[in-house]
């Protein structure tokens, strides 16, 4: 109950709320609210966001800006992946023999059109969108390049393998070597006394010089055969072979792992020989080789008129 003081009778008296009085007080606090509502729309209109949305309106303008603005760097990586790509199919590769890459397996693995569809309505969407598409490409980019370096690194180390495995020096030390006693092809056998293919090279030689591997391999025999003698066999795989006849002794056996310029034994006329040498033969699949082709470097001046005179 409230009370109200009566300036008559100078006595504080129940205030008693009749309909009128309450219908008066609801319509000024209706009155009130349709004010209040009617400026509240009008500042939205005219400002459109409230307070915290202002500062999120902010927010996002910065972040747009900021996304955007890695076009540019973007853009600079991009291209300077396409020079390292560039280099790899034009030096890289055809350094080691493999094919370039085909663009189109360099772009694949990127793209999706429906990838950024949520993006759509979105102000400046469209930049950002690049801003993605480009760093997609980028990732895709490298991705296939690493692949490629990858591919190289194995060559090379299929190339080095190659090369220290393949046949490519003396078997014996030019100091050693008296002369050339045959060289590789059709000659009069002395002992035969007939026209025979020459498979090798024979290096006359004292008895007992050493005899070197001319390239990495793996011992395949080492035995005593009835026309080579006390024989060396290596394998080099790449399908090369390479064969050591008429040793005094070796000193190796079967399965040695053998470096190229390895002791394997010592020089000799053991077998089917008419006097100290060293019969030296490469082969490539089986098939015989002139080892003269297959030297390095320190061929003499008499190796090089063979091999050219053919
Ligand atoms: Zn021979």
């Amino acid at each position: 109950m409230k009370y109200y003081l009566d300036t008559n009778t100078l006595t504080y008296k129940p205030l008693i709320s009749t309909p009128q009085i309450m219908f008066k007080r609801i319509s000024k606090i209706f009155l009130g609210l349709v004010v209040l509502s009617i400026l509240s729309f009008l500042l939205l209109t005219k400002y459109g966001y409230t307070p915290h949305e202002l500062i999120l309106k902010k927010s996002n303008e910065k972040y747009v800006q900021e996304i955007i603005s890695y076009s540019g760097h973007i853009q600079a990586l991009n291209d300077t992946l396409a020079d390292i790509e560039e280099n790899d199919d034009v030096i890289y590769r055809p350094f080691v023999e493999i094919k370039p890459l085909p663009k189109t397996i360099r772009e694949a693995g990127f793209g999706g059109t429906d990838r950024y569809r949520s993006f759509a309505g979105i102000p400046k969407s469209d930049d950002i969108v690049k801003v993605f598409r480009n760093l997609d490409k980028l990732n895709g980019h490298v991705q296939m390049q690493q692949k490629s370096f990858d591919d190289v690194e194995e060559m090379v180390t299929f190339i080095e393998g190659f090369y220290a495995a393949k046949p490519g020096i003396r078997p014996i030390k030019r100091e050693d070597e008296i002369f050339i006693s045959s060289y590789y092809g059709r000659r009069f056998h002395p002992v035969y006394k007939r026209w025979k293919t020459h498979h090798g090279v024979d290096y006359a030689a004292s008895i007992g010089s050493p005899v070197y591997a001319t390239g990495d391999g793996i011992v395949k025999t080492a035995h005593y055969a009835s026309g080579y003698g006390k024989v060396v066999r290596i394998n080099h795989g790449y399908g090369y072979e390479s064969i050591y006849g008429h040793l005094n002794r070796f000193i190796v056996k079967r399965g040695d792992t053998l470096k190229r310029g390895q002791l394997l034994g010592y020089s000799g006329s053991t077998g089917v020989s008419t006097g100290p040498h060293l019969h030296y033969e490469i082969r490539k699949n089986n098939r015989t080789q002139n080892p003269l082709y297959f030297y390095i470097d320190d061929l003499k001046d008499e190796e090089y008129e063979v091999i050219v005179s053919k």
